[in-house]
């Protein structure tokens, strides 16, 4: 279902929710609205657009880079390790395999066990 983006259209009348851009799911055939779900103000339509799965796999790729990276600077081996092999398993990433694997290693684990007996 698309999701579309309002925003109040007078700043000085609006609320909390929709000062900022807020996101309202609607089907297509939906009329779009007009007025702010909590306070009434008018509202526009700033942006209409799908969520293609393929921009969220892009921004989870994203995500999972940029928490595995946090991870390896606290020094919490098995969590990056963890996170970059689920993600990698899933992506086909054959780098972030090997930053896995990498991470297993400082972590303390034998990888070659890891690698033969899955775990
Ligand atoms: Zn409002």
């Amino acid at each position: 279902m698309p999701i579309y983006e309002y925003q109040s259209k007078d700043p000085n009348q609006s609320c909390e929710y929709c000062l900022d851009s807020f996101e309202v799911l609607q089907g297509i055939k939906d009329p779009p609205i007009s007025r702010c779900p909590a306070c009434g103000n008018g509202v526009k339509k700033i942006i209409s657009w799908c969520r293609a799965a393929v921009v969220e796999s892009a921004e989870s790729d994203a995500m999972v880079e940029r928490t595995v990276r946090e991870y390896e600077r606290a020094g919490m081996w098995s969590h990056a390790a963890e996170l970059a092999d689920k993600h990698a398993e899933k992506t086909k990433d054959q780098s972030l395999k090997t930053r896995a694997l990498e991470n297993y290693t400082k972590a303390g684990h034998r990888v070659d066990n890891l690698v033969e007996g899955g775990w």
